[in-house]
């Protein structure tokens, strides 16, 4: 057991308390996002035209005080961590992610630590368009992007502080769901924003296994998808391609779900 300190103790006493009720929660967070939009230098409107590093900064600082009294910047600054965020357009399948680099300071001997809270801009970007199935983050259904990237950033900020607090954290145990139940009101512990995968398939017919066909210098080619991110992957069986576990040899295209035509 370590010795822990009067920040730590007031933070643990906080998030293991009775956090917002449901009428709190949402006066609170209809306050953080309508002040995250006028603060906001690119993003005027729900739909968030740009969003930025900046304004990820700026929406975890509004949560961090109106919940927590400052408490997670405290705790960072007082264990001289960095924490730093990043918009994202390569995570395709999470809506977000918390991660801590250890790294050792080989001259004063002590370890160096970063949190990094990304959320994935593709993946908001890619949702509410018109027409498409209601789009549900922690168990709320989200109106528009703004919704969605606050119930992302709750979930995340969830994450952080167990880290801060405990070293380990896990969305799928029950202490981060019962302080995101109590702070943030989830009901899930997950996101069900529409990935390229679900989109292939809805849109498309195309999942992993399917056969395919498409054009590539004007010649056609059949492969079988292997994998589906913003682009997808077809393997074509070809002699001079690479091995794979099944002992045949495929050459791997990036092809753009648009330019697929699902053949079997
Ligand atoms: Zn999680």
């Amino acid at each position: 057991m370590s010795h822990l300190s009067s920040q730590k103790a007031q933070l643990l006493d906080l998030v293991s308390g009775k956090g917002f009720t449901a009428n709190q929660f949402l006066a609170t967070s209809t306050d953080i996002g309508q002040s995250l939009l006028s603060e906001s230098a690119t993003c005027t409107t729900e739909q968030l035209e740009r969003l930025t590093v900046a304004d990820l900064e700026w929406l975890f600082q509004l949560y961090d005080d109106r919940c927590f009294h400052g408490l997670c910047r405290k705790l960072i600054l007082e264990a001289g961590v960095e924490l730093s965020f990043r918009c994202s357009r390569r995570m395709t399948r999470a809506g977000g992610k918390t991660t801590r680099r250890t790294w050792s300071r080989p001259r004063r001997g002590q370890a160096r630590q970063e949190y990094e809270i990304t959320i994935s801009q593709f993946l908001l970007e890619d949702n509410f368009a018109s027409h498409s199935r209601p789009i549900s983050v922690c168990g709320y259904v989200c109106e528009h992007r703004l919704h969605a990237l606050q119930r992302i950033m709750e979930h995340e900020i969830v994450h952080l502080i167990e880290m801060l607090l405990w070293d380990d954290s896990s969305c799928a145990a029950r202490r981060f769901r019962g302080i995101a139940s109590r702070w943030f009101q989830h009901r899930e512990f997950n996101h069900q924003l529409i990935t390229p995968r679900e989109k292939a398939y809805v849109d498309h017919g195309v999942r992993p296994g399917s056969l395919v066909q498409f054009m590539y210098e004007g010649e056609p080619r059949t492969g079988v998808v292997n994998r589906i991110s913003k682009r997808v992957t077809v393997l074509v069986p070809d002699p001079r391609g690479e091995r794979y576990t099944d002992g045949r040899r495929y050459i791997k295209y990036y092809v753009p779900l648009a330019s697929l035509k699902r053949v079997g």
